[in-house]
């Protein structure tokens, strides 16, 4: 049982370095894709949202600046966060790559781990259940890691499936999962699977959280889907 993997974009236009860079962030058991220039990347973007994005600030025709700032303008892209690489070190540059909304910003040549430890950074942030971290909602306790789960102190034992639906819900309380959205996060985009499976392992997910008579965390929202809190 694994929870989907952390997806990282890499929007680069020198091959070698895509190159790299894919190497090396597969090796940390991330999922890529790169693109080489910024219109792609805003197309790539918009297919298949990453939870990362490490951007080349010098860029043909559309510079990362430009990638990062529509991003970071959409409603829709604003949360993923923005690594900038820039060959360019004086501190106007640093400052003017955060300003338009860049979440980190490296400067080449850089140490491959140290982008890797910038990049697990953003994703501890994005991705906790898939980072191994312990996460908690009100009584509920999920540790990623050891897959145990709790409420009230008391184990719980789930299914694979309403395992990995629970720790999505608990990445983000509050937000109101779709029941596609739930679909591409906890079965994966290459599976087909009808919608109402996804309501099948919600009943199943509540029926264990409210066992021993506890409240029902979980809301349906009518003709959105479902949110946790
Ligand atoms: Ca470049």
């Amino acid at each position: 049982m694994r929870l989907s993997q952390p997806h990282v974009l890499i929007v680069e236009d020198e091959p070698a370095q895509r190159e790299v860079l894919a190497y090396n962030l597969e090796a940390e058991g991330y999922r890529t894709s790169a693109a080489e220039n910024g219109e792609e990347a805003l197309m790539l973007v918009a297919e298949d949202k990453p939870d990362v994005i490490v951007l080349d600030w010098m860029l043909p025709n559309v510079s990362g600046i430009e990638v990062c700032r529509q991003l970071k303008m959409k409603s829709e892209t604003r949360d993923v966060p923005i690594i900038m690489l820039s060959a360019r070190s004086e501190e106007g540059d640093r400052v003017r790559g955060l300003e338009t909304g860049a979440d980190d910003y490296v400067v080449k040549p850089y140490a491959v781990s140290e982008l890797m430890a910038r990049v697990r950074t953003q994703l501890r942030r994005v991705r906790p259940s898939a980072m191994g971290q312990v996460l908690m909602f009100e009584d509920i306790q999920l540790d990623a890691e050891t897959h145990r789960v709790s409420r009230a102190g008391k184990p719980l034992k789930l299914g694979p499936t309403e395992f990995r639906l629970l720790s999505t819900f608990m990445e983000k309380p509050g937000r109101v999962w779709s029941r596609e959205a739930l679909l591409d996060r906890v079965w994966g985009r290459d599976i087909y699977v009808d919608t109402r499976t996804v309501d099948v392992h919600v009943g199943r997910l509540r029926k264990v959280l409210t066992q021993h008579g506890h409240p029902d965390p979980l809301r349906t929202v009518r003709g959105s889907g479902y949110a946790l809190g």
